[in-house]
């Protein structure tokens, strides 16, 4: 038979037997696509095949959650603490065209009907449908995220960062380097399509301090970068992650946009 084909073309091994003939199927698979939209600050929308994620909502000058909700989304929202920089308790009228609320248990409840929250600690898991979330530890408060979902991994980070800030005693600054170090042991090899990571311009000259060792420790394709403060960020000289990092994303204004593609591969387990 004759079989089209392009790179992104596997061929699997199925024969089906018709008859008295047999005939060999291909499974064309196509690209994978992922669109992202910044909201503010650490909050963004992820639009997979089938899924749309909503990471840390806290305001959305864009209006793009409007605009999900008018075409009926049906959305899958995290909140990775309470801090009013990354929760916003307006989530909870979305209740209706929400399938789940992976929500940080330092969060109290908003109103939200009980069955549709799943409430995580760090390092628990919850598989919901075809979407795989665990959380992993913060240096602030509350949790990360690792998710996978329609062939995607990606991590956001919450407020996980190496918090060093430079007129803070030498005492609470080693106290900020260990427990990064000791949350960055946990994520060691990790291997991600995409990851959402502070880089917070208060932090002046060590701003890219926490981002770098990550990025060195595991395996990303693109970093996101957030938690600006509003001051674009590019990687700076002598970011240098084992050359694992391909490409990074620094947004600024709610509503920016990035589009991404890859080959499908199989998923992992956690
Ligand atoms: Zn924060």
């Amino acid at each position: 038979m004759i079989v089209t084909s392009n790179k992104w073309t596997e061929r699997s091994s199925n024969v089906a037997k018709l008859g008295c003939l047999w005939i060999k199927r291909e499974e064309i698979r196509m690209p994978l696509q992922m669109d992202i939209i910044y909201l503010e600050n650490s909050g963004f929308v992820v639009q997979t095949a089938q899924h749309t994620l909503v990471f840390d909502y806290y305001q959305d000058t864009s209006d793009t959650i409007a605009k999900l909700l008018q075409k009926r989304k049906l959305l899958h929202v995290f909140s990775s603490h309470s801090h009013h920089d990354h929760f916003n308790p307006i989530i909870s009228t979305w209740q209706d065209q929400v399938a789940a609320f992976f929500l940080s248990d330092d969060i109290g409840n908003v109103g939200i009907r009980p069955e549709k929250i799943v409430w995580l600690r760090p390092y628990e898991t919850s598989i919901h449908g075809d979407l795989k979330v665990k959380a992993y530890g913060s240096t602030d408060l509350g949790v990360s995220f690792l998710v996978e979902v329609d062939g995607w991994r990606l991590f956001h980070a919450g407020d996980l960062n190496w918090w060093h800030w430079k007129w803070d005693h030498k005492y609470n600054q080693v106290l900020a380097q260990n427990l990064f170090e000791k949350e960055m042991d946990k994520l060691e090899g990790l291997q991600l399509d995409v990851a959402f990571f502070p880089v917070d311009s208060r932090l002046e000259e060590y701003r890219s301090i926490g981002v770098k060792e990550f990025c060195s420790r595991v395996n990303v394709e693109q970093l996101v970068a957030m938690h600006t403060r509003g001051e674009r960020w590019s990687p700076p000289s002598g970011f240098i992650p084992k050359g694992s990092v391909v490409a990074s994303w620094c947004p600024i204004f709610s509503g920016d946009r990035l589009q991404l593609k890859k080959a499908q591969r199989a998923a992992t387990d956690f």
